[in-house]
């Protein structure tokens, strides 16, 4: 984006993550748009300078980015975010990102790199309907082999080299066992594509499962499920952002986490952690996890 635009200036989320690159280890701050600090040892100032953080879901603090720099090149997002716990952008504030960014020059980037195969086979546009400008895609592109992907129009992928001027090369890149494993993982998947609405409808039914058991017992749980992926907060009100997750209540995350470990039932250990279920995961399991949160709902709300 930056070699295509001439660009310096990057708008990242607080809570959105994009890998352990220098720019975009950039993380949580005020809500507000400021100049990023960086947030690993090793990574200068001086690269992070140029990342501008703006809060999720809330648009104004992307204008803001905007009024504050004529040198921004693009947009990078999770359309669905994953890492924060599972936050998916507003349909309407994506298409203001696009808005925004066609007004100033500027490319969107949808990181898929998570929700990639995972929320949809076609993509976090088919479920938006906005189109990025770059798309990035790791982790279920590789069918289990280290594999990172990204593509454009040809219009920008031409920038690249050898035909353009952007230098990109790898050691690995293209590996051929990544390569085909990925190829196997996503035909077999294209095949028997309606195993996402199995998945997205199993997901479903395990969060509503757990939400309905909270409430029988006074715990407010928000829920949302994309595909494969299903998240959930300890939370009275819904979570839209960063802020909003971190409000999220972390001690009884921690317990139910524990509680449900020692009964059997392993959920991602982190409160930002998006969950994952596959085809293995069977509609026995789903009422399995439901049946015992619901035990150990009653067990919390119990003891207190
Ligand atoms: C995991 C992840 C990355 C980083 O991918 P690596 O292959 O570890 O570099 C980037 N973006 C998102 C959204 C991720 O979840």
């Amino acid at each position: 984006a930056r070699g295509f635009t001439g660009r310096d200036d990057i708008v990242k989320f607080t809570g959105c993550y994009h890998g352990h690159s220098d720019s975009l280890l950039v993380e949580a701050g005020s809500g507000a748009a400021t100049f990023g600090n960086p947030s690993s040892p090793g990574v200068p100032a001086d690269f992070t300078k140029h990342t501008l953080l703006a809060e999720y879901n809330n648009i104004e603090s992307v204008r803001k980015c905007f009024k504050d720099s004529s040198d921004i090149a693009c947009i990078i997002i999770e359309p669905i975010a994953g890492n924060m716990g599972l936050v998916p952008a507003d349909k309407e504030f994506l298409a203001q990102l696009r808005e925004l960014c066609d007004e100033n020059g500027a490319l969107l980037i949808f990181d898929e790199v998570m929700s990639g195969f995972r929320a949809s086979i076609n993509g976090a546009e088919s479920i938006t309907g906005t189109i990025p400008d770059i798309l990035t895609l790791g982790k279920v592109i590789g069918g289990g082999m280290p594999v990172g992907a990204f593509g454009a129009s040809a219009k920008i992928m031409a920038q690249l080299s050898p035909d353009g001027p952007v230098y990109q090369a790898g050691t690995l890149s293209g590996n051929p066992v990544a390569m085909a494993a990925g190829l196997a993982a996503l035909t077999k998947l294209k095949k028997n594509a309606r195993v996402m609405g199995v998945l997205e409808e199993r997901g479903k039914r395990l969060v509503r499962g757990m939400q309905e058991a909270a409430k029988a017992n006074g715990i407010n749980m928000q829920i949302d499920n994309r595909g494969s992926m299903f998240g959930f907060f300890f939370n009275d009100n819904e979570v839209k952002n960063f802020a909003h997750a971190c409000n999220s209540d972390a001690k009884l995350f921690a317990e139910f986490h524990s509680k449900m470990l020692d009964a059997g039932f392993y959920f991602a250990c982190s409160l930002y952690e998006t969950g994952f279920i596959s085809t293995a995961t069977t509609d026995v399991m789903i009422e399995d996890t439901i049946n015992a949160s619901k035990r150990i709902f009653k067990e919390i709300a119990d003891a207190r």
